[in-house]
């Protein structure tokens, strides 16, 4: 029989990787279903839903967590919730792998085997484990939502007898995961939309959600994308290009989304001050790519910020403020990983396939170090920032900035 233990979030965290349907699921894979009392409820599933579908619950974390095989969380979890569980349990959960090394050094140490989640491969068989798309794409559409809902004005064009009232103008930048859930979503609510991106397979899926593609698409962009479908950094004659073409684009937009990201590296800054100066007040932008140091120069991590009139939204998970389906989705992403790697359905017992790409993909840290081989390069760079150099050589000082610099890169 294999355990599952799922303890509470933290009080920044709505969501949940469990929920009654996943519990009924797993109990009939062969497995016990322990979460902590109360885990649940902020995407409102009770204690009493969980009980019905065979899940126990538990007092308090460590309750949750000390007898598990496997533990699901949302986040990275504290220390000390990874000291009380079994050496060689496996945590499994969205554990931000390239922020805090030491911090996951340490959590590594507990000889808990680390699986992040972010990390799955993005391969067709991995679909429906790929937390990435499942939260992103929520998050796309509640960045319309969150837009339209401080817009002071409709989106749909309007015939009235008093008038009509024009279409809004939405603008997307970055059509990833999200950015195609943001199109839809403006498109839905009636909005005139456009998008742009570098890389060229995007153009025909703008197209095909009845949005207009803007980007310049120059030879480089012909070659902008990675064998893993993800876009390169761009060289500063491309960014110059693509800066010209946004300014003159963005005078006329009234809302604009932005979520461009290139995976391992800062988020490009896409929209000046300038630009923000040339749209009209009352426009709103939306930063989807905050977290990772924003697209927009004036945005604030978590905060709203208005400049001459243009509010600049930069809050934080967004899929989290709609955490009833972020967590129904999210836990199903969990469920589809446990079920195709970690459990053999036969024996209804835990047998994880080590040489499995997804084991490898997500795996971050077994028995006791870590064996991603980026995370590991970069514990070496942070430790050796860290370390003391010898008297009188100066080497210190440029080693710390070195190691610095490519901890954030
Ligand atoms: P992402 O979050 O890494 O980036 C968002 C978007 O920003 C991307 O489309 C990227 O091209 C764009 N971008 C980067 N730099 C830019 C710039 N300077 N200007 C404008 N746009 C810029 O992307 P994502 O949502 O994770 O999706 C990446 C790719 O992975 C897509 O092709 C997607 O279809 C694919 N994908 C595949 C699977 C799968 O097969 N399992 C699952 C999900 C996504």
């Amino acid at each position: 029989m294999i355990a599952i233990g799922v303890p509470a979030e933290g009080a920044g965290e709505p969501r949940i990787g469990l929920t009654p349907e996943t519990v009924k699921k797993l109990v009939k894979a062969g497995a016990s279903v322990t979460i902590r009392s109360g885990a649940g409820l902020r995407s409102h599933f009770s204690d009493n839903e969980y009980k019905e579908a065979g899940a126990t619950i538990a007092k308090s974390d460590e309750e949750a967590v000390s007898g598990a095989d496997v533990v699901f969380t949302v986040r990275r979890p504290s220390l000390s919730l990874a000291k009380s569980m079994k050496k060689g349990a496996a945590l499994i959960g969205m554990l931000d792998p390239f922020s805090d090394a030491e911090g996951l050094d340490a959590l590594a140490k507990t000889g808990v085997s680390l699986f992040a989640m972010e990390l799955m491969p993005r391969i067709t068989r991995a679909q429906s484990m790929d937390v990435l798309s499942s939260q992103s794409n929520l998050a796309g559409y509640k960045a319309v939502i969150d837009a339209a809902s401080a817009f002071e004005r409709a989106l749909p064009m309007m015939m009235t007898a008093a008038g009509t009232v024009p279409a809004a103008k939405v603008f997307i930048m970055g059509v990833g995961v999200a950015g195609l859930q943001a199109i839809a979503t403006a498109r839905r609510l009636g909005a005139i939309v456009s998008a742009t991106d570098v890389r060229p397979a995007v153009k025909e899926q703008v197209a095909s959600l009845g949005a207009k593609f803007i980007a310049v698409e120059d030879e480089e962009f012909k070659q902008a994308e990675t064998a893993g479908g993800y876009a390169k950094e761009m060289s500063d004659a491309y960014k110059k290009k693509q800066a010209a073409l946004v300014a003159e684009h963005i005078k006329g937009q009234d809302i604009v989304i932005t979520t461009a990201l290139i995976p391992g590296r800062p988020a490009p800054k896409l929209i000046s001050k300038e630009m923000i100066e040339s749209m009209k007040p009352g426009s709103i932008i939306v930063d989807l790519a905050v977290e990772r140091g924003g697209n927009v120069e004036l945005a604030k991590t978590g905060e709203t910020v208005e400049h001459k009139g243009v509010r600049i939204m930069g809050k934080l998970n967004l899929a989290g403020s709609l955490p009833v389906n972020a967590s129904s989705l999210y836990a199903r992403n969990l469920l589809a990983f446990v079920e195709g790697t970690l459990i053999d359905k036969e024996k209804k017992s835990l047998a994880i396939k080590w040489d499995d790409e997804l084991v490898k993909g997500t795996l971050i840290a077994r028995d006791g170090a870590i064996v991603n081989a980026m995370i590991a390069e970069r514990l070496g760079g942070a430790q050796a920032a860290a370390a003391p150099a010898p008297e009188g050589t100066g080497a210190k000082k440029t080693g710390t900035k070195r190691q610095a610099k490519g901890a954030n890169s």
